[in-house]
């Protein structure tokens, strides 16, 4: 036996990683993210941030930051049901309603902490979940915190979804049905017209995670549920601030019973500090220029479209893309991610994607791109990816 305090049990496990090829340092950036970014020190083109829009440095988010710094202070000082809850948290709420097109938007720290306390406040004993397999690891972390049952139906397959409910609807009281609105690893849109209509069949509610979807998808960024135009049929409508809004944060839309309940038996807004003005004030001016204008989104559309084509005609494999997450699948792990590496020291940042992330043997480089990148930014990107695919023999 050695010394208990070596914590052998995890330098054999690190041991492993590396043995396997998939140990990593976390990059560091040395400035905002952006388009082009430094990263360890260098200047790179960077295809591997969530910041859909370029919002996350924008002007006027910082600005709006900066002013709510000054009105409202550095942080909120406790929970929102003690003495954190401040006009502008209601404020947010109700600006967020208002652009989703939907009842009431209840707010949380983040996307993660939404599904983490969303999920376990609507369901209990006697419930049942039914969970894509390619759902979110917070949707599998916020389920394993209630205490109804779980069900998988493989990945947006409405027949193995309707048989999950044929089978199970009749021994539980309520069904959760819950996918995420676009797949963050395969950027492929949830089938929600055919699951709201299952779940009407049976009577089930639908919870639609919508982290990648948020300022995508539907008008100016409203989402899945308004780009598919089903307002007032998605029960609890998931949507990230930390993504496209490029801020932080989390919330759920949907109904004003939905509000009171989550303001009464959500943990991370009974247990946790609230969300700290300067993000608030960020969050809020994004929310107003999305209103004002589509341009942030159609140029996104755009750039995406545009860097999509170019890789699918030097032949790389993007996968069922049809949003502007774009995998190129390389398949084995330690390839993976020495492609990864190989786009780096030419100068681009893509950062590999691997099990336990994504399943075991497709490993992939996920390209991010976004409204900030400019049209040259993209060809270079495209020809560092061809380089480093023929170098490689991906191509
Ligand atoms: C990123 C993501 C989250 C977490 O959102 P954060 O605001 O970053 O915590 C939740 N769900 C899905 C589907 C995501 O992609």
């Amino acid at each position: 036996m050695g010394n208990v305090h070596e914590l052998k049990f995890l330098r054999d496990k690190i041991q492993q990683l590396k043995d396997e090829g998939v140990y990593r340092k976390l990059p560091v950036l040395g400035g905002p993210n952006e388009a082009e970014i430094i990263l360890n020190g260098e200047r790179v083109i960077n295809l591997s941030s969530n910041n859909y829009l370029g919002f996350a440095n924008h002007p006027r988010l910082k600005k709006a930051a900066i002013e709510a710094v000054e009105k409202y202070g550095a942080g909120s000082g406790a929970v929102r049901t003690i003495v954190g809850n401040m006009s502008i948290h209601e404020e947010l709420e109700e600006l967020l309603a208002e652009f989703k097109r939907e009842e009431a938007v209840f707010i949380y720290q983040s996307g993660f902490n939404c599904n983490a306390g969303t999920i376990q406040a609507i369901t209990e004993a006697g419930d049942l979940i039914i969970s894509d397999e390619l759902n979110h690891a917070s949707i599998i972390d916020g389920s394993r915190l209630s205490k109804a049952d779980r069900k998988i139906y493989k990945h947006s397959d409405i027949e193995d979804l309707e048989r999950v409910l044929k089978e199970n609807r009749h021994k539980y009281n309520n069904v959760l049905i819950i996918t995420d609105g676009v797949f963050s690893m395969d950027g492929d849109i949830a089938r929600l017209p055919e699951i709201v209509e299952l779940a009407e069949k049976y009577e089930a509610m639908t919870y639609v995670d919508d982290a990648h979807g948020s300022g995508v998808l539907g008008e100016s960024g409203r989402g899945t549920v308004d780009h598919f135009g089903l307002h007032g049929r998605v029960d609890f409508s998931i949507g990230t601030l930390s993504k496209a809004i490029g801020v932080v944060g989390g919330y759920v839309a949907g109904s004003k019973v939905m509000y009171e309940w989550l303001n009464h038996r959500a943990r991370p807004v009974l247990f946790s500090t609230s969300l700290p003005p300067a993000a608030v004030g960020a969050i809020m001016e994004a929310i107003r220029m999305l209103m004002e204008s589509t341009e942030y989104t159609d140029r996104l559309w755009d750039n995406a479209r545009y860097f999509k084509e170019k890789l699918g005609a030097l032949g790389f494999n993007t996968g069922n893309s049809e949003t502007p997450i774009t995998p190129v699948i390389i398949g084995d792990e330690a390839k993976t991610m020495e492609f990864s590496r190989k786009l780096l020291e030419n100068g681009v940042f893509v950062s590999g994607i691997v099990y336990p992330t994504v399943p075991k043997g497709t490993g992939r480089v996920r390209c991010m791109v976004t409204a900030g990148h400019t049209k040259e930014q993209l060809d270079k990107a495209v020809d560092v990816f061809k380089k480093v695919g023929e170098e490689m023999r991906v191509l």
